[in-house]
């Protein structure tokens, strides 16, 4: 009945041989390993700037562990008839996970802060300048791990992004312990904590609105549905567009599907409807053509 698929997979980012999997595994050893060091010492000193960026860190690793997961499964996968789309959606939830996660630590370390108004804060400076300057060695030797590959695989760019913005957070550290040392001023330490809190939140409401939208089968930003719709309308025979749906799989992967009315569908149709899509940006769209006793069908029984 005028089912019909476009099959042009384009290459994604990840296509193109084996990728290097050393430095993702590098990288998970010494972000995490950091990670473990940053948080006891935060603990053992009392520094909530370092326990601040601990919990940042962590959602670096959750990051790194999720892109090393989709690079050892070949980028999302083996599609199987049951799972026909893999483990595209794997960092969709892995976004939404981090993001809870990001504001988690805010919402603590912002509550940890007031607690300790007035308790005249007591940081050992040097502690704090060692570990943000392993933090920043980290920070950057996985920076250079990651920036070759980071080009080629979005998994890859973005964990690499994540990194990068921690090398923020390592400079916040080492700032106060700068200040904590010199000047004996205890709040450096809660003051810089609580920018790196309100520093991470909106990025992990950005990150939460993208991963939502996605879930909720929205109609991805860069594709503007109401002029694919007029672009489809003006196909030669086509008389009606309907059931048009547009939406995202993962970031970087946009699907469409559409039915076309057409009293008279020539063998133009279709192809024709191809390269509308194509030129939206939807390349893997699935078009139905109706004829008139069908688009009566899809109007008068199916409800949605
Ligand atoms: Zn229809």
């Amino acid at each position: 009945m005028g089912h019909s698929h476009s099959h042009s997979h384009t290459p994604g980012p990840t296509a193109g041989g084996q990728r290097r999997l050393w430095p993702m595994v590098v990288a998970v050893g010494l972000i995490g390993g950091y990670f473990v060091v940053e948080l006891v010492t935060g603990i053992l000193v009392n520094s909530l700037a370092l326990i601040a960026d601990a919990g940042h860190m962590l959602t670096d690793v959750v990051a790194l562990v999720m892109g090393l997961i989709a690079l050892l499964l070949g980028r999302h996968g083996r599609i199987t008839d049951t799972r026909s789309f893999g483990w595209h959606r794997a960092e969709v939830f892995t976004a939404v996970a981090n993001a809870v996660l990001l504001m988690g630590v805010a919402v603590f370390v912002l509550y940890e802060a007031v607690e300790r108004i007035g308790n005249d804060p007591q940081v050992p400076g040097l502690t704090l300048i060692v570990v943000a300057l392993v933090g920043l060695a980290v920070n950057i030797g996985v920076m250079f791990l990651l920036r070759a590959d980071a080009k080629e695989s979005i998994a890859v760019r973005g964990a690499y992004l994540e990194v990068l913005a921690d090398a923020v957070g390592s400079v916040g550290v080492l700032i106060a312990g700068i200040v904590a040392m010199t000047t004996g001023w205890g709040y450096a330490d809660i003051v810089v904590a609580v920018l790196i809190a309100l520093w991470v939140v909106p990025r992990a409401v950005r990150l939460a609105v993208d991963a939502l939208r996605i879930l909720n089968q929205q109609a991805p930003a860069h594709v503007d549905v109401e002029a694919l719709r007029a672009d489809l309308a003006e196909i030669p025979t086509v008389d009606d567009v309907h059931d048009l749906h547009v939406w995202t799989l993962t970031t970087g992967m946009d699907v469409a599907t559409v039915h076309l009315g057409s009293a008279q569908p020539n063998a133009e149709v279709l192809p024709a409807a191809q390269a509308v899509l194509a030129r939206h940006g939807l390349e893997h769209a699935t078009v139905q053509v109706d004829p008139d006793d069908g688009q009566r069908r899809c109007r008068d029984e199916l409800t949605w």
